[in-house]
């Protein structure tokens, strides 16, 4: 299938490569100049717009930092509805809030185009590996078109429902990531400036009552979990600076929901002040160095 990759950054140059090995002929395009001419080396078409590379493809996924850019690569002149038929099916897997994609897709409809959301959880290694989730907000038919395409980038692809949706499981999950992360660092602090060793403390966590991913898979003091960041110097998992993204969408969300999201706001001013002093580099759950008595700042 002839289809356009648009946005080919830490994730979607990973996903771009699945496709283009399962056999696909992919129509690339980024600002980027140097990734493109690494795809191009697998044999893609290289286009100079989101336009051109709309052009004759049965299919086009971008894969965008933020609202403001999905809406230029779908709206502008040279964008992807000035190229792209009557339809064929778009969709955006950029994480963004769910008004903008409901936008795009409105306008699209016009040119009888539908446009979805799948945003994906996963990160960089589950763009790699072909194993991300994807939160698909489409109609059941348009869901049916790019299912068989999704799953050669990812191992569960879920519908959540129409346009938008997707982005509304996305950032309500993440929400609660952050705020569960938190948890777990109060209490795992807590816990060591009371005298308890961590390690116990963890086991006890993960057998009771307030296990989490959080505190089982991902706990965020160092050495409790081998493969978690907090055992390599938190690097290398989610970082900071993108939960402060996701709780920026959800906090802008419920902002014009009228929705409180009490523990969500208090959560984004965390990870903003993690960023503040310089690490928002680092995966989110050095969060916990703002409560450690060693680490506090
Ligand atoms: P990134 O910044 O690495 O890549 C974005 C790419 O888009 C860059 O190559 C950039 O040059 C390109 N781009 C920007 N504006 C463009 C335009 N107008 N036309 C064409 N290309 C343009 O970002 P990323 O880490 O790949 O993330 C992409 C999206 O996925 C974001 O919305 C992010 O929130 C989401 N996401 C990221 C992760 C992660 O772990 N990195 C995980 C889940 C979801």
């Amino acid at each position: 299938m002839k289809i356009a990759f648009i946005g080919l950054g830490n994730m979607g140059a990973p996903m771009a490569r699945n496709l283009i090995r399962a056999g696909h002929q992919l129509h690339l395009f980024d600002l980027n100049q140097q990734v493109l001419a690494e795809l191009a080396e697998l044999g893609s078409r290289i286009s100079e717009s989101p336009k051109h590379a709309a052009q004759g493809a049965e299919l086009v996924i971008t894969m965008l930092p933020a609202a403001a850019h999905v809406r230029a690569v779908y709206l502008n002149d040279d964008g992807v509805l000035a190229g792209i038929c009557a339809g064929v099916p778009a969709v955006d897997c950029s994480t963004i809030d769910p008004q903008t994609i409901r936008e795009v897709a409105a306008v699209a409809a016009q040119q009888g185009v539908v446009v979805g959301d799948a945003p994906v959880s996963g990160g960089t290694g589950g763009a790699q590996a072909g194993t991300l989730t994807f939160m698909v907000g489409a109609s059941l038919e348009h869901f049916a078109a790019l299912k068989p395409i999704l799953a050669q980038m990812g191992r569960n692809i879920v519908h959540c429902g129409d346009v938008g949706t997707g982005q509304i499981a996305k950032i309500c999950n993440n929400m609660l990531l952050g705020i569960s992360m938190i948890g777990v660092a109060e209490a795992m602090a807590l816990g060591d400036a009371l005298g308890i060793d961590t390690g116990v403390l963890a086991n006890i966590i993960n057998t009771s009552t307030g296990r989490c991913w959080s505190s089982e898979m991902y706990n965020p003091w160092p050495g409790v979990v081998q493969t978690a960041p907090a055992s390599r110097g938190y690097t290398g998992g989610f970082g900071a600076e993108l939960m402060l993204k996701d709780l920026g969408l959800a906090t802008e969300a419920a902002r014009t929901a009228r929705q409180p999201v009490i523990l969500g706001a208090v959560a984004q001013q965390l990870y903003q002040a993690m960023s503040a002093r310089g690490d928002g580099g680092k995966d989110f759950s050095a969060v916990i160095e703002g409560y450690r008595k060693d680490t506090q700042v």
